[in-house]
């Protein structure tokens, strides 16, 4: 029997996949949340899943250790996308990619006059070609998490981060300046597998293409 086996990362997008996989005809035999087991089986024989940091589900595809995954835009802009097809954006885990500063920093005012700025984020690639396109220099600081301190404490000018519905950004006394890109989650698929798995991995792409019109 044909095995796939599909990358999720826990969190939203768990919760936000469930009624997609469901359209699938997929249902988890546990929550990764209470289980901490990072293979779970599904009712269908032919179908896994494998829990993974959301960073790393285009490279599980990538390799071919997953034949399908579900990740952010974010996280696909900043791993490149190599080797993926990504047949369906998912419309979940909505958020934006945005610039933010402290209260009071006058950031169009220092882009206007040219100045170097310190940026301090998890996401470099997406940062580095904003700030080119704008024709910004800035000094780039890779951050792992918690960007909101950087600038708090003098790390860095601004931040880029992703932004929902403003309330971290708000508690830390900084406020989104600009927005760089929507953000949502993407189905993506390994290209040798979307070949080789056709008959299997076919109904499922179509399965979560019709789920998200709904
Ligand atoms: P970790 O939290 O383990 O460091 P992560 O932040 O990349 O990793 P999650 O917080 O689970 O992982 O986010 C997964 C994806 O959900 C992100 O890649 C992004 O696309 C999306 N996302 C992140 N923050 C939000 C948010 N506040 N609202 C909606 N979607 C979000
Ligand atoms: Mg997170």
């Amino acid at each position: 029997m044909t095995q796939i086996t599909l990358a999720l990362s826990k969190g939203r997008i768990f919760e936000e996949t469930l009624p997609l996989l469901a359209a699938a005809g997929i249902v988890p035999s546990e929550s990764p949340e209470s289980s901490r087991k990072l293979i779970i089986a599904t009712n269908r024989p032919d179908v896994r899943l494998i829990i993974v940091r959301a960073s790393d589900v285009p490279t599980y595809v990538q390799h071919g250790a997953a034949d399908l995954g579900i990740a952010g835009k974010d996280v696909l802009i900043e791993h490149g996308g190599e080797g993926l097809y990504q047949p369906v954006d998912l419309e979940i885990a909505k958020c934006r990619m945005m610039v933010a500063t402290p209260v009071g920093f006058d950031y169009q005012a220092a882009v206007r006059r040219g100045a170097r700025l310190r940026v301090a984020t998890k996401y470099v690639n997406i940062a580095r070609l904003h700030f080119a396109q704008k024709g910004v220099h800035i000094d780039l600081i890779k951050l792992y998490g918690s960007m909101e301190l950087a600038p708090l404490v003098g790390l860095a000018d601004v931040i880029v981060d992703l932004v929902s519905t403003g309330g971290t950004l708000k508690a830390n006394n900084l406020v989104a300046v600009e927005e760089i890109l929507p953000i949502s989650s993407r189905l993506v698929v390994n290209q040798a597998a979307l070949k080789l798995k056709h008959d299997i991995l076919q109904p499922i792409i179509a399965a979560f293409r019709g789920a998200v019109l709904q």
